[in-house]
Order: structure tokens, then C-alpha cells, then sequence
């Protein structure tokens, strides 16, 4: 069956002949989908009864299923657990900003990069996710705060230039004017560095963030936290991120999380300063969102702030990742393992 939330408003006129409606039909079954965000074709009302038939008939409506949701007394952040139809469960985050409320979506369900930090990967790739089914987090979570979601971020579960035709549909469908009509400067994609990839994005969505998972400042470090890393040095890497800058004009992001002992020293610092030095560049210190299947430590407080005076003192613009959330489910990708471990354990 065709996923009629993944097509674009073309596509789905085109549908719409092929099976011998008027092509008007296909802007009305658009606005319910994308900006009335309803979840089946019968609250399509404007529809006719046999014309909803048929819909059902032929094409598939992707609707999450909310299994939980957990929000946070200290920030009003919010995790929500959503189910796909083919039981596989993902993860999505609510978080409320004085500039407005920005989601951070799933784009794979888990993961391959094999970064050493991170819950998500621990149990491998299962597989992609439809442009329908990110679609559906951010949908699935405006219905829900009844506020308009102003940002998005593909940080979570997911490597999305390892599914990277349905994140430009993602992209696509949601900037649409017919549709949510969110601006891609409103969008920022988070990628572990696969280099090619950048290239194509910076080529197919000038104006969107872009963010880059970096996280050392040299190849030996980055090759232990990173298999990605074995794959292109970081000489590649940063000729990318420069190509990213040069064709869209956009300020790029890089991720540095700190783990105590290993990539927070003085000299690594000073490594980083003279990669990024003279780049349009942002660089975000996230303290390690500690996981329980790995012994990394979060770097101390004062070693977090030392680190970020000395890149600021070379004029690099840097901030601290604040933590949100973080009475509720520890690190990326912890709320959907701590789920399935304990659907695993139940008999
Ligand atoms: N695959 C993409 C996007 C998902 S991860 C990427 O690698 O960028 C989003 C960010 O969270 C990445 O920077 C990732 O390295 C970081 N991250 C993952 N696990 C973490 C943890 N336990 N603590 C801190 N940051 C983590």
C-alpha cells in the first residue's frame, strides 16, 4: 500500500487522477494530513463516504501510536515513546524555549554508527524511517501540547544521512506552505560526519542548520569514540564543514560532548581551536549524558567551563549544552532501551 503522508502535494494529485478523482481532492486530503493533522480518513469530512472507502482501500495513513510520556518537573521538557505499525518503538523530545517549542525527532530505528557514548546504537540498525513516520513525531506532539512546534532537530535516535532520501522528503514536506510551512532555518539535522553526504545536503537544502558530531579534535581519539571516523579522517571532515559554510552562508554546529579524562584536557582544546580557527562555526559542549552499558564519566564542572574560556578566548563562539530534562530519561536513545529491556523481561 502507498504511504499517502510521505507524498508530496504533486505526487499526490497525480494519485488522485490515477485513480480517477478531481485533482482539488488531493489539496483537501493534504490540509488533513498536514496542517489539520488528523489521523484517519474518516475524520476527512469533506471527503465523500466512497471516496474514504477507496482511500482506505489504497493507500496506508501512517499514525504513531503515543505509549508514553514523560514530563519533566524541572523544565516542562517532555519524551514521548511512540509505536510504529510494525511494533518497533522510537523516541521523540518536547523541549520549551523562550523562542518557542522545538522537537527533536528519531530518523532511524536504532542505529549503526556504533558511536561509543551513545544508547542508541547498542542494539545495531533495524531500519530507516519513512518520511511519514518523522512527520508523524512532530505532528503527534503539537496535537498533544496544542502548541505550534517552531523548531525541529534530527538529534535523535538515528544516523539521518544514513537515511537520507527520506530525510530531504522529511524536509521537503514539512517546509511545504501547503503543510506545517516551517522554515528550513528552523530545521537543524545532526549528522556523525559522513562526508559525502554533507556535500549533497549542502547542495539540496542550502538553508538548513547543519550539525556536526565531532567530539575530539584529532583522528586517533575520534577513530576510538567513532567507527565513523576509521571511514574519513577529520582533514575530510572539516573540508566538508567548509564547503557547507562557503555554499549556504550558514553558521555550522559542531557537537564536542566532554568525557571526563578522555577528549577534556587543556591540549585538546587547543587542538580544536586550531581545527575549527576561521570557520563560521558554533561549538556546543554537551556533557556526557552518562549510559549504563559504558564506564564514561561526565568531565567535571570546573574542567567543562575551563575548556569553553580557553576556545572563547580565541574568539570561537561556544556555548554548554544546557541539560533539559534531566529528572525524566538520561541520555539519547535510553527511554526507548529502557523500554525494551523491560518488555524483554517480562515473560
Ligand atoms: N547520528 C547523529 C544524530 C543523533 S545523536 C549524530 O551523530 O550527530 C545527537 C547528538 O548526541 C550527537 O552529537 C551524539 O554524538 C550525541 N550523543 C549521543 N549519545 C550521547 C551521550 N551519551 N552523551 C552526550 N551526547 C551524546
Amino acid at each position: 500500500m502507498i504511504d499517502i503522508k510521505s507524498l508530496t502535494l504533486p505526487e499526490l494529485q497525480e494519485e488522485m487522477e490515477k485513480i480517477g478523482e478531481k485533482k482539488f481532492r488531493a489539496g483537501q486530503i493534504y490540509e488533513w494530513m498536514h496542517v489539520k493533522l488528523v489521523d484517519s480518513f474518516d475524520e476527512m469530512t469533506n471527503l465523500s463516504k466512497g471516496l474514504r472507502e477507496k482511500l482506505k482501500e489504497q493507500y496506508e495513513l501512517i499514525s504513531l501510536e503515543l505509549v508514553e510520556v514523560q514530563t519533566s518537573k524541572i523544565d516542562e521538557t517532555s519524551k514521548f515513546l511512540f509505536r510504529l505499525s510494525d511494533g518497533n518503538v522510537i523516541e521523540s523530545v518536547l523541549m520549551k524555549y523562550h523562542h518557542g517549542n522545538s522537537v527533536c525527532i528519531s530518523s532511524q530505528v536504532g542505529c549503526r554508527m556504533g558511536c561509543r557514548f551513545c544508547a542508541s546504537t547498542l542494539d545495531g540498525l533495524e531500519r530507516g524511517l519513512k518520511p511519514s513516520e518523522m512527520l508523524d513525531q512532530i505532528y503527534k506532539i503539537q496535537k498533544w501540547s496544542q502548541e505550534r512546534v517552531h523548531n525541529v532537530v534530527v538529534m535523535g535516535t538515528g544516523e539521518p544521512f544514513d537515511n537520507f532520501e527520506s530525510l530531504c522528503r522529511m524536509i521537503e514536506l514539512l517546509c511545504s506552505p501547503d503543510g506545517l510551512n516551517i522554515s528550513h532555518r528552523n530545521i537543524t539535522v545532526s549528522t556523525c560526519g559522513i562526508v559525502p553526504k554533507i556535500y549533497e545536503f549542502a547542495d539540496r537544502n542550502p538553508q538548513v542548520t547543519l550539525a556536526i558530531s565531532l567530539h575530539s579534535p584529532n583522528d586517533t581519539m575520534r577513530r576510538e569514540l567513532m567507527p565513523i571516523a576509521n571511514k574519513y579522517s577529520m582533514d575530510e571532515l572539516m573540508e566538508a564543514a567548509r564547503y557547507y559554510t562557503r555554499t549556504t552562508g550558514r553558521r555550522i554546529t559542531f557537537e564536542y560532548s566532554l568525557v571526563k579524562g578522555v577528549n577534556d584536557k587543556k591540549e585538546h582544546a587547543q587542538e580544536l581551536i586550531s581545527r575549527v580557527k576561521g570557520m563560521n562555526c558554533h561549538i556546543n559542549l554537551i556533557p556526557v549524558n552518562p549510559i549504563k552499558e559504558r564506564n564514561f564519566v561526565q568531565s567535571d564542572k570546573k574542567v567543562i567551563e575551563n575548556f569553553k574560556n580557553k576556545l572563547e578566548k580565541y574568539g570561537i563562539n561556544v556555548t554548554i549544552r544546557r541539560e533539559m530534562g534531566a529528572d525524566i530519561d538520561g541520555a539519547c536513545g535510553q527511554l526507548r532501551k529502557s523500554f525494551i529491556d523491560k518488555s524483554n523481561e517480562q515473560p
